[in-house]
């Protein structure tokens, strides 16, 4: 230990690594987090918090709208997106500030800098040219945005990186992708009072979510007027002016006033030093690791969106909590990848837990499978043309819930509390045997009776 600087020296400080580090250095390890941009990472500095934030701004357009039918006039509200803009970014702040002080206070040295591996124990602090010798070292880079092939005009594309920062509401917007990040954005901009295009080189949005919920997001999408092309690319953007004409594989050309591409991130692992260390990587670049976030170099580890497995930061979080309690706490702990509740704040929402129809079919055999697609009670006086979806996907020989996808208001705070169920290895006769709870959307839940024949099941059997 004595020829060490530090005992643990984690290189980015995003959801992973400050967990990591605030409680490896709780253990009384020595730590040192460097960090290249803003402390916090992607969640807190340009992902989920300040997402949600517009998320939640966007969805007041609904309220207004609605609110006529509960009897209430008002003049047509007006949207000042630099305020929106500037109180987002405080906030953003505000939080940068409280993950730097809850560091510090746990005598974690936080540097400003890009850090890079020199050999297995020693690190290089790229502001100062500083090297520090550690003992065990965390890589919790994340993930940059993935701009895909080079084609004409690229330059000119935004990521979710820069939306956060325009400095005028686009009038039209092209987004291309459909995947989380095309489908929150697309939503967020058109609720805030864009002209929205999707463009996707797919047959439906939404690829790895069950195909019901697939179909009825971009249907309700389409209700609400976002353009979704499918089976095309964008081939070129050429500006003129302010505006940019996008032409696509077709041939087809849509102008616009701001074009973003949501096509994907790729993990942080480039000129970080991991190929002369012989660290093994995976597809797309992730770093390959054992179920306890360790590299192929017993003392080097990794967590997060690095890792490529599943990219979400309460999964981040927990890799570098279980990464402190395995090497600094004396308490081996994996993390369980499964079932792992998830949302798109897109409108209408989703939220979803388990396995789709289709992979519970080809894993499981037989099914039951009960759905529901109704019109929320708040519709009725407000005349929106809307529907909720709700599915279970159930193994027939078990009676265990293996999926449940809901689609509508509210979607993400419903599935998280039935992912605890789901997790527990609930059955359906457990949701049958709970009282609903009257009026609301979550009691179909507990409520669905007959088993239903999807378009897919038919097709399938
Ligand atoms: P990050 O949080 O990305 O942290 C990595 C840090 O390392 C960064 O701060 C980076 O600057 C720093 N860094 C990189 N290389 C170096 C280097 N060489 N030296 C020093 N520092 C370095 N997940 C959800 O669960 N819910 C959501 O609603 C959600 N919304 C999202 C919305 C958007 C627009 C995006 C882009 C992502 C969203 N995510 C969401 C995903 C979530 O943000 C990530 O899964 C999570 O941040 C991963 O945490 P991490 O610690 O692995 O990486
Ligand atoms: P996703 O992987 O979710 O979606 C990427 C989309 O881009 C897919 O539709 C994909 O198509 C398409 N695509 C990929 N490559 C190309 C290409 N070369 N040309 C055209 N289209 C392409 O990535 P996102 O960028 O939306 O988000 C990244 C990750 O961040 C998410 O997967 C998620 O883990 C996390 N995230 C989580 C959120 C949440 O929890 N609410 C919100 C935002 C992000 P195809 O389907 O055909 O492959």
């Amino acid at each position: 230990m004595a020829d060490h600087d530090v005992d643990l020296f984690v290189i980015g400080g995003g959801s992973g690594g400050v967990r990591a580090a605030r409680v490896a250095a709780g253990y009384g390890a020595r730590v040192m987090v460097a960090e290249e941009y803003r402390v916090g990472g992607t969640c807190v500095i340009r992902g989920c918090v300040p997402k949600k934030l517009l998320v939640y701004a966007a969805r007041f357009a609904d309220a207004f709208e609605d609110a006529a039918g509960y009897g209430w006039e008002m003049s047509k509200p007006v949207l000042a997106w630099p305020a929106l803009v500037a109180n987002v970014a405080r906030e953003v702040a505000r939080l940068e500030a409280a993950y730097t002080h809850t560091l510090e206070r746990f005598n974690v040295a936080v540097v400003k800098s890009r850090a890079v591996l020199e050999d297995a124990h020693t690190v290089r602090l790229l502001a100062t040219g500083a090297r520090v010798r550690a003992e065990t070292i965390l890589i919790a880079t994340g993930a940059s945005p993935h701009y895909g092939p080079a084609i004409p005009g690229l330059q000119h594309v935004i990521t979710s990186n820069e939306a956060f920062h325009l400095p005028t509401l686009p009038r039209r917007l092209l987004i291309q992708g459909g995947g989380y990040i095309a489908m929150e954005f697309a939503s967020i901009f058109a609720g805030l009072g864009s002209a929205v295009t999707v463009v996707y080189r797919g047959d439906n949005i939404l690829r790895g979510f069950d195909d019901d919920v697939r179909t009825h997001v971009r249907d309700e999408m389409r209700k609400r007027g976002i353009s979704i092309i499918c089976g095309r690319t964008v081939a070129a953007v050429t500006k003129s002016g302010e505006e940019f004409a996008v032409r696509l594989s077709d041939g087809a050309t849509i102008t616009v006033d701001k074009v973003m591409f949501a096509i994907g991130r790729r993990p942080n692992t480039a000129q970080l030093g991991l190929e002369a260390l012989d660290i093994r990587l995976q597809r797309h670049g992730g770093i390959e690791v054992d179920a306890f976030s360790r590299t192929s170099v017993p003392h080097i580890y990794a967590v997060g969106d690095v890792t490529d497995r599943v990219n979400l930061t309460p999964v981040a979080i927990r890799e570098g909590q279980a990464f402190a309690d395995t090497v600094f706490g004396g308490k081996p702990t994996p993390v369980d990848h499964s079932n792992v509740p998830t949302a798109v704040f897109s409108e209408p929402e989703v939220g979803v837990v388990g396995l789709t129809e289709a992979q519970a079919r080809e894993r499981h055999g037989k099914l039951d499978v009960y759905k529901t697609a109704f019109r929320p009670m708040k519709a009725t006086l407000s005349g929106r043309d809307t529907r909720v979806l709700m599915k279970l996907v159930v193994e027939s020989s078990t009676d265990r819930i293996l999926g449940c996808h809901i689609v509508g208001a509210e979607a993400a705070e419903m599935i998280q509390l039935v992912g605890v169920a789901v997790k527990m290895g609930a059955t359906k006769a457990d949701f049958d045997a709970t009282m609903a709870l009257h009026p609301t959307a979550a009691e179909e839940l507990v409520t669905m009776r007959e088993k239903q024949t999807s378009l897919a099941r038919a097709a399938a059997e």
